[in-house]
């Protein structure tokens, strides 16, 4: 291995322990953060997704409120609960889980959540406040990359970024910050042409595809900073394993630096929704945001 390790585990730690003393200063104003997560039926991954961001929220000193609903629970329902928690001046940010049940509407229940209190900054107010370059609650995932690109790379400006997936969680939000940094941006996705090539010209290089170990070490250009979102479970001489969209034994002898699956992006993101739980905390009550 010639590349760099970005380590995700480390810096989330360090993130994680910087909301903590910034929960401590609010704390001794005697106003405690809160983070609300909905989660919406039995989902086994959801629930340890569920179950990390309560733990992780209590470690940093914050309030946690979880809503467990029954899967066959009405969306006039969710929808009920998501006005209370708005309407609740300790919940600072609100997140409903996804992928909620088939006969709800995610946009709608998203779009329902105050936006000011949209910690994974999917309504569509955040959407086009990002959109636009202005002030907004940044998606969790993205913001993460975003951090250790910036620590990693510093100045991003002029460079190739190519991001492979458009989802309105991942890849498109990914692409907005790129280009924020003025990076010249390309968004991949299934239906682009010669893929190889496309990924060959980038100097950053993230992949948010869903398919395990899809892009090989000689789609990377030498030296390309290389950031693995994906998180797909597979199975290797018969154990279950984690892998990223990367496939990261030929990648990192190419690039120069890359994330790993685990231990890369992952961390990254509830780090970054505790962070956007003190912002949310700290705009609501007209205090100075965290840096
Ligand atoms: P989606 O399924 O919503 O989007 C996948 C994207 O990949 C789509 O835009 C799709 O293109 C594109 N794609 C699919 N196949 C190909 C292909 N063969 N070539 C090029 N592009 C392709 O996934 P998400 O964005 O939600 O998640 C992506 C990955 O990131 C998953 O593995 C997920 O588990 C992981 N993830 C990790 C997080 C973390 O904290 N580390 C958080 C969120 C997600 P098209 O639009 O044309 O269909």
């Amino acid at each position: 291995m010639t590349a760099t390790l970005i380590d995700g585990k480390s810096f989330a730690a360090t993130l994680r322990a910087r909301v903590a003393e910034h929960v401590q200063r609010l704390k001794a104003d005697g106003l405690t953060p809160g983070l609300a997560v909905v989660l919406v039926g039995e989902d086994p991954a959801s629930e340890v997704y569920v179950r990390n961001k309560g733990r992780q929220t209590i470690e940093a000193g914050m309030q946690s409120f979880e809503h467990k609903l029954p899967a066959d629970t009405p969306e006039a329902e969710l929808l009920d609960l998501v006005a209370r928690l708005n309407a609740d001046p300790s919940v600072h940010g609100i997140l409903v889980q996804l992928p909620l049940p088939r006969h709800m509407d995610a946009d709608k229940v998203i779009n329902a959540i105050d936006p000011a209190k949209d910690v994974d900054g999917f309504h569509i107010s955040n959407v086009g406040l990002l959109g636009t370059g202005q002030k907004s609650m940044v998606p969790c995932t993205p913001l993460g990359c975003l951090m250790m690109l910036r620590d990693h790379l510093g100045d991003l400006s002029g460079l190739n970024a190519v991001v492979v997936g458009r989802s309105n969680i991942v890849g498109k939000p990914m692409a907005q910050l790129l280009l924020g940094e003025s990076c010249t941006v390309t968004i991949a996705h299934s239906r682009t042409r010669d893929l190889a090539e496309v990924c060959r010209r980038a100097d950053i290089l993230v992949a948010a595809v869903g398919r395990p170990e899809m892009i090989p070490g000689d789609w990377i250009k030498p030296g390309a900073t290389v950031i693995d979102v994906g998180i797909n479970r597979v199975e290797r001489d018969g154990k279950p394993r984690l892998v990223g969209d990367v496939d990261f034994a030929s990648a990192s002898r190419v690039a120069g630096a890359i994330t790993p699956v685990p231990g890369g992006v992952g961390p990254m993101t509830i780090a970054c929704l505790l962070a956007n739980t003190v912002t949310a905390c700290c705009r609501a009550n007209g205090l100075p945001e965290p840096e």
